[in-house]
């Protein structure tokens, strides 16, 4: 008897949080919509919308356009519901995101703010984030939580950073950073974070590898909604990949990884927009850069490419400035690559702009939503 009561309740739950989602998807839907939709009954649907309508988390908003016959009211997400803010911690940098559980953007900043350890750093990061809200229009209550990305190794079992070569960090506990911070706070590498932004809002994408090229080189594996971790929370890792035998000296202390090739860094000290501009001006210093930086890059694509045989998206700043040059990878790599194919599993990531933010934004709103 239990059993079948939870199973009931289980159904049910597995329903709201479906009709909640595609309220969160569509924006605008009505309950015979709803109902069509996810082939659910009308008195089912109409059940559920006034169990969300109850808990504040859809609103009526006027009636749907007419298709004939008597007008559906229009649901939508409240804007009481609850928004979700993410973080992005670099070595010279915040960036801040804040995101309605639609997952649109409201609103988004970065800043320079070096990496400093110590409690007054976080204070700081913490003010700002809490004038960042304010602005937003944002009181406290209405805050999910906050997503953080670091660039280092995340330990989600033991819940560390395990170590973040950029930071100079070892060791640290998320406790000591989520105290600073009076809303509850999830913590994902930043490459990962990239990664979630990119797949989570696509349809199309069930699995690819995301290479993140910013001033370190890091990567991600996604897979239909998930992230591979990995027995040590080091999945993806391809900035230490070998590429050239006892090559050029890594930040790691070896010798030939493909961030010592293909970092931002490897074309430019300062902005890589600015770089790109150059390589768009047929400057030759930049020609001859871009085509060094490719060759090692085509390695790396093409092996990756092989064990996994995935779309490859090539996101970080690098990726999101080199849409228009991402023929020159391609054809570098279908040079490599032993099986004929076209390279058109090679793409730009399409979050330009703060993607680790948004994508540690987005990571609060699925496991609220999971909980609906
Ligand atoms: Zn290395």
């Amino acid at each position: 008897m239990d059993k079948k009561k939870n199973t009931n309740r289980e159904v049910k739950k597995k329903n709201r949080n479906e009709v909640f989602r595609y309220i969160c998807k569509t924006g605008m839907a009505s309950n015979p919509d709803i109902s069509y939709e996810l082939k659910l009954s009308l008195p089912t649907v109409t059940q559920i919308t006034k169990e969300l309508i109850e808990r504040g988390l859809v609103e009526e908003k006027g009636e749907m356009e007419s298709t004939g016959g008597r007008r559906a009211k229009a649901l939508a997400v409240s804007e009481n519901a609850g928004k979700a803010a993410g973080l992005d911690i670099t070595k010279n940098h915040i960036s801040m995101v804040l995101t309605e559980l639609t997952g649109r953007i409201l609103k988004y900043q970065r800043i320079v703010l070096p990496y400093a350890p110590g409690d007054d750093y976080y204070k700081e990061v913490c003010g700002k984030l809490e004038d960042f809200l304010k602005e937003g229009g944002c009181g406290r209550e209405s805050i999910l939580g906050i997503g953080i990305s670091f660039p280092g190794i995340m330990d989600l079992e033991q819940e560390v950073v395990a170590d973040s070569h950029v930071l100079g960090v070892r060791s640290l506990p998320f406790s000591s950073v989520s105290r600073f911070f009076p809303y509850p706070c999830h913590f994902l590498n930043d490459a990962n974070a990239g990664a979630y932004a990119e797949g989570i809002q696509s349809e199309s994408m069930e699995r690819f590898f995301y290479l993140s090229l910013s001033n370190t080189v890091g990567g991600a594996v996604y897979s239909s909604g998930k992230l591979e971790q990995g027995r040590n929370f080091r999945c993806g890792e391809a900035g230490h990949m070998t590429v050239v035998p006892d090559g050029k000296a890594c930040y790691c202390g070896k010798y030939g990884c493909l961030d010592a090739y293909c970092s931002a860094k490897c074309l430019t000290d300062g902005r890589v927009e600015d770089f790109f501009e150059r390589l768009r001006n047929g400057e030759p210093e930049a020609a001859a850069l871009w085509e060094n930086y490719t060759s090692y890059l085509a390695i790396a694509v093409n092996n990756i490419h092989m064990v996994l045989d995935c779309d490859i998206v090539l996101g970080g700043y690098v990726g999101s400035c080199m849409e228009e040059f991402v023929r020159d990878i391609r054809d570098k790599v279908s040079e490599r690559n032993t099986f004929a194919e076209d390279s058109s599993f090679i793409r730009t990531c399409s979050h330009k702009i703060g993607a680790a933010a948004l994508g540690a934004s987005l990571k609060v709103i699925e496991l609220f939503m999971e909980q609906v």
